[in-house]
C-alpha cells in the first residue's frame, strides 16, 4: 500500500512568540563543561555583558539580572520602587498588561487598571485624565507594556512619557519590553522609561531562564527611599556588585551567560538599527500575506492599523475551531508550530479555537518567514479553509523590495 509521504522530517520551526528560535551559536556556546564560578573567564565576562545589554535597551544607566522569567522581571521591578499600599496605574492593551497588574495586586499594591480592550493601543488622553485626577500624586508608577504579546499591539512609550511630563506627574514609567526588546525599536533613555524589564527568551534569542531589569537614577532614588527590599530581589547589589556572586544573588546562571554572550555578539554584530530594520521588513511581509488572506473567508488580523502593530508577533483569527485545526495540521504535517491565541477568549470557551499567533522575533530571516507563510497557505488549502489569494506573492514582493 502506498503511504502518503511525511513532510515533517527536517528541522522543526517554533514560530510562537517566545520562546523564540535559539541560534546555533547560542546553543553551541552553552554546550560546554561547567565553568569555574569563582575566577577566570566567567566573572571576567560580566562587565562586557552588562555594557552590551545596556546597548540593546539603549540606556546608559543600570541593569540587574535575575535567574527567572518575565514574571520574575515584573516582580523585581515592582518591589524595588513601590511599597505595599502604593498605587500603580496599569493601562492594559491585552493579557500581559493585566498580568503585570495581577502581580502588582499580589504585592499589596492598589492597582488602577484602564483596560483598552484587545484591539486598541493606549489612549493617551484617557491616561492623562486619570493622572490629572491624581492631584495628591498617590500613583507611584505607570506599568506600561510596550508590545502586548497576546494582542500584538505596540504602544507608544515616548508618548506616555510626554503625558507624565506635560502634567508634571512624578510617577515612574515602567516599560515591559519582554516581547519587544531586540525586535521593535525601543530607546529607554531617549523615550524616558525609568525602568525597563525583559526576559532572555524572546528578542534576546536565549532559552528562558534569565530576567533583566534596567533602571535609571530616578528609579534608583525611589529604591533608596524604601525602608527595605527583600535580599533576593534588591536590584542595587546586582547592578553594582562588590563581588561576583552579587550579580546573580547566588550561583550564576553559568551556561546562560555563555549563551547570552553569544546572543549579544550576534545582535551587536548585526547592529541595533539593522536588527530593528530586519524585524520591520519581515513583519511587513507577514502583514502583506495576512492582509491578502483576509480578503476572503474569515481570516483576520487583530490589529488593523499597521502603525500599532508589533514587528515581533502577529495575532490572528479564523472561525472557531479552524485556528486550532490549522495549528495541529502544521505541527504534525510540517513540524511548524504556531502560537495559540492568548487572552482573546477564556479557557474552556470554544471561541479560543479561532485565535492564533505568529512569532517573528529574534533569530528569524527571510526564508524562515516565507516558509512560515507558505506553510500556513498549504495548511489552509489542505484543510479547505476559505482564504484570500495572493498572500505569498504579496510577501515575496516585500522581501524582494527589502
Ligand atoms: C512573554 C511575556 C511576558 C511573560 O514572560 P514569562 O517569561 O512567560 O514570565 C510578559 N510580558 C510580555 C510582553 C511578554 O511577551
Amino acid at each position: 500500500m502506498k503511504q502518503k509521504p511525511k513532510l515533517a522530517q527536517g528541522r522543526p520551526y517554533l514560530a510562537i512568540p517566545g520562546p523564540s528560535v535559539t541560534p546555533d551559536a547560542v546553543l553551541g556556546a552553552m554546550h560546554r563543561a561547567a565553568p569555574n564560578i569563582y575566577a577566570g573567564e566567567l566573572p571576567d565576562m560580566m562587565p562586557g555583558i552588562v555594557a552590551d545589554l545596556k546597548r540593546v535597551a539603549r540606556t546608559d544607566h543600570n541593569v540587574a539580572m535575575y535567574i527567572g522569567n518575565g514574571h520574575a522581571a515584573w516582580e523585581a521591578a515592582l518591589v524595588n520602587v513601590t511599597r505595599p499600599g502604593d498605587r500603580v496605574l496599569v493601562p492594559a492593551t491585552g493579557r500581559f498588561g493585566l498580568g503585570w497588574g495581577m502581580v502588582a495586586r499580589s504585592l499589596g499594591l492598589e492597582t488602577d487598571i484602564i483596560d483598552f480592550g484587545k484591539q486598541s493601543p493606549m489612549d493617551m488622553d484617557r491616561i492623562a485624565e486619570v493622572l490629572k485626577a491624581d492631584d495628591g500624586h498617590r500613583i507611584k508608577a505607570v506599568l506600561a507594556v510596550h508590545v502586548d504579546t497576546s494582542t500584538s499591539i505596540r504602544n507608544d512609550i515616548a508618548a506616555l512619557r510626554g503625558v507624565l511630563d506635560d502634567l508634571g506627574h512624578p510617577a515612574l514609567l515602567l516599560a515591559d519590553c519582554i516581547a519587544s526588546l531586540g525586535c521593535d525599536r525601543f530607546e529607554m533613555d531617549a523615550w524616558g522609561a525609568d525602568v525597563t524589564v525583559t526576559g532572555s527568551q524572546k528578542g534576546l534569542m536565549m532559552p528562558p531562564g534569565m530576567a533583566f531589569v534596567f533602571f535609571n537614577d530616578r528609579a534608583a532614588a525611589a529604591r533608596a527611599r524604601l525602608d527595605r527590599v527583600s535580599w533576593f530581589w534588591d536590584w542595587a547589589p546586582r547592578a553594582a556588585p562588590d563581588e561576583f556572586f552579587q550579580y546573580h544573588g547566588g550561583t550564576a546562571p553559568t551556561h546562560h551567560l555563555y549563551g547570552l554572550r553569544a546572543a549579544l555578539d550576534l545582535i551587536h554584530g548585526e547592529g541595533m538599527e539593522q536588527v530593528w530594520a530586519r524585524h520591520h521588513v519581515l513583519a511587513r511581509a507577514v502583514w502583506a500575506a495576512c492582509e491578502a488572506w483576509s480578503t476572503a473567508g474569515s481570516f483576520g488580523m487583530n490589529v488593523s492599523d499597521p502603525a500599532h502593530r508589533s514587528c515581533a508577533v502577529t495575532a490572528l483569527r479564523l472561525q472557531t475551531p479552524q485556528a486550532t485545526e490549522l495549528r495541529s495540521w502544521l505541527e504534525s504535517e510540517l513540524a511548524l508550530t504556531l502560537g495559540i491565541g492568548l487572552g482573546m477568549a477564556e479557557p474552556g470557551d470554544p471561541a479560543r479555537d479561532g485565535f492564533f499567533r505568529l512569532g517573528h522575533m529574534g533569530y528569524v530571516n527571510g526564508h524562515m518567514v516565507m516558509g512560515l507563510l507558505g506553510g500556513i497557505e498549504a495548511g489552509m488549502r489542505a484543510l479547505r479553509i476559505d482564504h484570500g489569494a495572493g498572500a505569498l506573492d504579496a510577501a515575496a514582493e516585500v522581501i524582494a523590495g527589502g
